[in-house]
């Protein structure tokens, strides 16, 4: 395999590496959304203290924008999106970063609509989509740093599905509903230009669930290989890469893109995960000793992935070489049987930390990513769930 690491981010590494002085502060903020109740927290990770407790319609999934500095809290049977301001986030000051700190906050502005389950920050602008509605609220968080409601841009789609919308540019990526059975997943990706003009003919990628980013590439995972997607001079370019023969049957459902390598990381059975090269169009298959429960690629460093297995094993997986590199008991079992939505561990990374919700015991597990050894656990109480985290290292000025 050979992936391109970027210059410029290297560049940009490094220098953020070298001004790590002593006046520099460290703030991580989880933002918690519990399994059974509609409640999220947040909840500081240097002690456990629970800064703030956020009522919400119905139990939550959450996620992160586009700035760091806000959680979404994706209620799909509350038909709602409540906006958390997590109180902790970077700020670019060109030589320097900045670590700016607040109080935690659920803002007044708020997204309604018919189950919103897939969410995509992307190229500055976020596309929640709203299965029930068939449709997508596209909208910038710029507004809520002062406060404000965000205005929203509905991208439809021809029936209820569920479905995704990817922003590149001013273009959005929309998802092809099935045209007879509503329950089925999408058959395609649509292109629609600034005006929401569809570009040419849809692209199909039967069964689509799952889509990611790396750098300006834009992928979709297809029952039969990923859809990628280019932003040129005058378009986007869109091209299929099929599964090749050296996988074992199966398919990614689940992708995440690398933020400074450009590959793609994709569940790939139950017990297996599949790296994607865009330069080769190559696939490397690594398979696990048991089923996975949850899979992190480390948002600082693409290089390495974190995967929890049902054995309550964290292995860190080395994703250039394709093979786990090192392994260590984190949390008691967790069995893959059952439901799919059972309250199971959701991994997020805070600084040199793979941070583990670890809901029978109602833990936060944190596990220093270099030794995989347990380095403290926060006895938060509740059934901890879905996990996001906040904040940083930087100036405090
Ligand atoms: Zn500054
Ligand atoms: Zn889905």
């Amino acid at each position: 395999m050979r992936f391109q690491i970027w210059p410029a981010v290297s560049v940009a590494v490094i220098a953020l590496m070298s001004t790590v002085a002593a006046a520099d502060e460290e703030v991580y903020r989880a933002v918690v959304a519990d399994h059974g109740k509609p409640t999220v927290r947040v909840i500081d990770l240097a002690d456990g203290t629970a800064l703030a407790t956020f009522e919400t319609v119905a139990p939550a999934v959450v996620a992160k924008g586009t700035s760091g500095r806000f959680v979404y809290a994706l209620q799909r049977d509350g038909d709602r999106i409540d906006v958390i301001d997590g109180g902790a986030w970077l700020e670019g000051h060109g030589d320097h970063t900045d670590l700016r700190t607040a109080e935690p906050a659920k803002l007044a502005a708020g997204l309604e609509g018919g189950k919103p389950v897939h969410f995509v920050p992307h190229d500055g602008r976020i596309a929640a989509f709203f299965d029930d509605d068939g449709a997508a609220q596209v909208f910038s968080e710029a507004t809520f740093h002062g406060g404000g409601a965000p205005e929203v841009e509905t991208v439809r789609t021809a029936a209820a599905h569920h479905g995704v919308v990817v922003t590149v540019g001013n273009h959005v990526l929309v998802s092809v509903p099935h045209p007879e059975d509503s329950d089925a997943l999408p058959i395609g990706i649509e292109v629609r230009d600034a005006a929401g003009v569809p570009v040419g003919e849809p692209h199909s990628c039967p069964d689509l669930h799952g889509e990611a980013s790396a750098g300006n590439l834009v992928a979709f995972a297809c029952a039969t290989g990923l859809l990628l997607a280019e932003p040129t001079a005058d378009g986007i370019d869109v091209a299929f890469v099929p599964y090749p023969d050296n996988l074992p049957g199966g398919k990614i459902t689940t992708l995440r893109g690398g933020s400074d390598i450009q590959l793609f990381l994709g569940n790939f059975g139950a017990d297996g995960v599949t790296v994607f090269d865009p330069f080769e169009r190559s696939f490397a298959f690594a398979r696990l000793p048991v089923r996975r429960v949850d899979f992190l690629l480390d948002p600082a460093n693409s290089g390495q992935a974190f995967i929890l297995t049902e054995d309550g094993r964290l292995h860190r997986f080395d994703t250039l070489a394709a093979r786990l590199e090192a392994s260590a008991e984190v949390t008691g079992p967790y069995s893959m049987h059952g439901h799919w939505s059972d309250p199971r561990p959701r991994l997020a990374k805070a600084g040199g930390m793979v941070v583990l919700t670890d809901p029978d015991r109602g833990d936060l597990v944190l596990v220093d990513a270099r030794t995989l050894r347990v380095d403290h656990r926060l006895a938060i109480g509740g059934t901890p769930y879905s996990i996001a985290v906040v904040g940083g290292t930087g100036e405090a000025h």
